[in-house]
């Protein structure tokens, strides 16, 4: 047999290459194809050295099973065929027998597939860690955290029945003996613009319509609910039902998930009269008022649902009521009062909701962690959110993943001793450094600052600086100005792709400015988390700084995030979305090669050949090879090391194949490994 035959009829015979590394020759296509035949296998898990490449399967597949646990815990990451277990079970050992902190980083676009894989991986650490009541009190209440933040948090949306609408990181404390011992959820920036409205084929957040259908007639009554959804301003109707989710079935999910970390029942009862109380605001309507002095002053139209909201909250109606039609603005120690129209007084209300709910879910998410608090350990990191948002953190994390990819390359290398040449990568720190400097500064994107117009001007005159010094530098400018673009709009070239934004709404997006008379209001409500939730309504704490945006928020987070991840030792999984149809069995190469570019997959591989493409620990690989060789078959009775070696002279490889590391062998080209593996199957 040619050489060439040998090596399809090793990859037909393993249907495709399990990890990239191996595959020959290595291009686009040969990549996408190998990543194709593997899905229609319904293996959906590839690797690229140590990074697993996962694809949706919109199945559910017999490949995580309690005996499936039992098969990857404790085995080496090439005994078996790729599994995010394996990759689990690797970050477990070495937290508990290295010492060394893990984070695991999951990425991909909407509906890939990371919320999914952040539970297969703590529910594989929670069936290997150690058990007892107190431990597994622990585990119990880190997995049921998932369904409460799930259905605060996700909503149906036109890519993913399950949409996350926030950001998530989750850190596992373990004990010396691997136990865990407790966590922390971090949560940035909830899209709070859902709950007001949400585009056409998407839902409101899952709870509103858990609570609806799944409430007892009893408890929608204390709650002032009527079990139809068409009843509610908030909830959009073209999409209310969505196929293959039961509501009320979740809705017992989740209140059974918050009693088991560790709410009260009054707790719970109070979460709900919020999530009623927003219901109720959305149908709060008002009509113009005409006074005197010719302008128009706002009035609540029909006072049946605001007074259903006050008698829930405790809230004197008047004064809702009075700052639904005025507001204090203090100018100068004086404070004058001055009317609201009928669209400020949505505004108002709007931004009442938004800003009621987001802290809710943010009281929510502190609450949780009071039950499972404590710090640090192996790092759970999911993320999506609205678009800029979304490709900002993306970029942050490509970046990272550039560094720490590279970074452990060369220091594997360092440590097993091995020479290693530098080799060059793209960058996208330039970019990430306009999002911050430019994009998310406090100051900008503030309404009376700036009108979305003035914004798109400033960020055009830093393009154009940008482009002027990036032209000397490099030829691929990141920012466009093209003046064929759309008014209003501008295009940044993230990593991903060329990305086109639309600069209406973005000043207000950033802000939802709450006037303090609502929060005044809110903060009089003879309901004490109502109270907790906004502590700036209390008249002896006026606080006349204003909080800060949601862009600068959200920048200091991803700040304290990336710090983080610096200091532990990464794992990844990236996350492909097979198809736009949420269906199994399909794979449109068009999407996944998009997939595949932006997640800088290739570049990876390369990166991974450059130097070594394969590595392994002598005594696995000695292991698996000795029956090649006379001297070492069927014992070797020396070190691992020495046996490789004799091995690997006997078959006459050629020393430049290979390096020796201090713990491992160096295979610089995946033909050696073929040959190898071709020389076993004879
Ligand atoms: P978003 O960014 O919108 O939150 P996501 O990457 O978190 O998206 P998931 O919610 O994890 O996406 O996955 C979307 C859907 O795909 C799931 O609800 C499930 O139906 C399906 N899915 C994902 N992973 C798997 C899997 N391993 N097995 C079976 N189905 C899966
Ligand atoms: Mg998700």
């Amino acid at each position: 047999m040619s050489k060439m035959e040998v090596k399809t009829s090793l990859l037909d015979n393993m249907i495709g290459v399990g990890d990239m590394v191996l595959l020959e020759p290595l291009t686009e296509e040969s990549f996408i194809d190998n990543l194709r035949k593997r899905f229609d296998h319904s293996e959906i898990y590839t690797y690229i050295g140590s990074v697993v490449i996962s694809l949706n399967p919109y199945k559910s597949l017999p490949i995580f099973t309690a005996d499936k646990v039992e098969e990857y815990r404790n085995r080496n990451f090439y005994e078996l065929s790729p599994h995010i277990y394996a990759l689990a079970d690797e970050a477990y050992r070495s937290l508990r027998d290295q010492d060394k902190d893990q984070c695991i980083l999951i990425t991909g676009e909407s509906g890939a597939g990371k919320t999914e894989a952040s539970k297969l991986v703590m529910s594989y650490v929670a069936a290997v860690c150690g058990k007892g009541q107190e431990v597994n009190k622990v585990k119990e209440q880190l997995l049921q955290s998932n369904p409460v933040l799930e259905a605060f948090g996700n909503a149906k949306t036109v890519r993913n029945d399950n949409s996350s609408r926030f950001g998530k990181y989750m850190d596992i404390e373990f004990d010396f003996k691997g136990d865990p011992m407790g966590g922390v959820i971090s949560n940035y920036l909830l899209e709070k613009s859902r709950v007001v409205k949400q585009p056409r084929g998407e839902r409101n957040f899952h709870i509103f319509y858990q609570l609806l259908s799944g409430a007892s007639e009893d408890l929608l009554k204390k709650l002032k609910l009527d079990r139809d959804f068409s009843k509610y301003n908030y909830l959009s109707l073209d999409s209310a039902t969505v196929n293959g989710l039961d509501d009320a079935a979740n809705f017992r999910t989740v209140r059974n998930a918050m009693q088991i970390v560790g709410f009260m029942e009054d707790e719970v009862q109070s979460v709900l009269e919020l999530v009623a109380a927003v219901l109720k605001l959305g149908n709060i309507e008002f009509k113009p008022e005409s006074r005197v002095n010719g302008f128009d002053e706002s009035r609540v139209k029909d006072k049946n649902d605001l007074k259903e909201m006050c008698e829930l909250l405790g809230i004197e109606q008047s004064v809702l009521e009075r700052a639904f039609s005025f507001r204090t603005v203090e100018a100068k120690m004086e404070k004058v009062s001055t009317t609201l129209n009928v669209a400020q007084a949505y505004y108002a209300r709007d931004a009442l909701a938004k800003n009621l709910y987001s802290r809710l879910f943010s009281w929510l998410v502190n609450r949780i962690n009071e039950s499972i608090k404590v710090e640090w350990g192996l790092f759970i990191c999911d993320n999506s959110f609205e678009q800029f948002i979304i490709n900002y953190c993306n970029e942050k994390l490509q970046q990272i993943f550039i560094e720490l990819t590279l970074r452990e390359e060369q220091e594997e290398y360092i440590r097993e001793g091995i020479e290693w040449t530098n080799i060059e990568y793209f960058n996208n720190a330039i970019i990430c450094d306009l999002i911050e400097n430019n994009i998310s500064k406090d100051e900008c994107l503030r309404p009376g600052n700036v009108t979305d117009e003035t914004f798109l001007e400033k960020l055009n005159t830093v393009c154009a600086y940008h482009q002027h010094f990036e032209s000397r530098r490099s030829k691929n400018s990141k920012f466009l100005t093209d003046h064929s673009l759309p008014h209003n709009c501008f295009r940044i070239q993230h990593y991903a792709g060329k990305v086109l934004y639309r600069v209406e709404g973005f000043v207000d997006k950033n802000n939802d400015l709450l006037y303090r008379d609502l929060s005044q209001a809110m903060y009089k409500a003879n309901h004490s988390l109502m109270k907790l939730l906004f502590p700036e309504g209390n008249p002896a704490k006026v606080n006349l700084k204003r909080p800060p945006t949601a862009g600068f928020q959200f920048k200091a987070s991803v700040g304290t995030l990336m710090k983080n991840l610096q200091t532990k030792n990464p794992n990844y999984i990236r996350c492909i979305k097979p198809n736009d149809k949420k269906a199994p069995h399909i794979f449109t190469e068009s999407l996944v090669c998009h997939q595949v570019r932006y997640l800088g997959l290739m570049e990876n591989v390369r990166v991974r050949r450059a130097g070594y493409a394969f590595r392994q620990p002598y005594e696995p690989c000695l292991e698996r090879y000795k029956m090649l060789c006379k001297q070492t078959w069927p014992h070797w009775k020396g070190p691992a090391r020495e046996g490789v070696e004799v091995l690997l002279t006997e078959l006459q490889v050629s020393p430049e194949e290979f390096s020796y590391g201090r713990s491992k062998i160096f295979i610089r080209n995946p033909r050696t490994l073929f040959f190898l593996e071709e020389k076993r199957r004879q």
